[in-house]
């Protein structure tokens, strides 16, 4: 099992902002940080979007 040790809660519901987070995380894992930015970036990107469900809150 490679499930992360701690339960992240999810933002607001954003299916979108969850999976951006997961990446982030798996990225983080490998030690990948160049992907991890990237998908922080993506992740604010989409935040400031009209795509996100959970804008505006956090
Ligand atoms: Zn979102």
């Amino acid at each position: 099992m490679t499930t992360s040790p701690v339960a992240l809660p999810l933002s607001s519901g954003c299916s979108d902002c969850a999976a951006y987070q997961r990446a982030e995380k798996a990225a983080s894992a490998e030690y990948d940080y160049s992907k991890a930015t990237d998908c922080r970036v993506l992740l604010a990107r989409h935040r400031k979007s009209s795509e996100c469900s959970a804008r505006g809150s956090s």
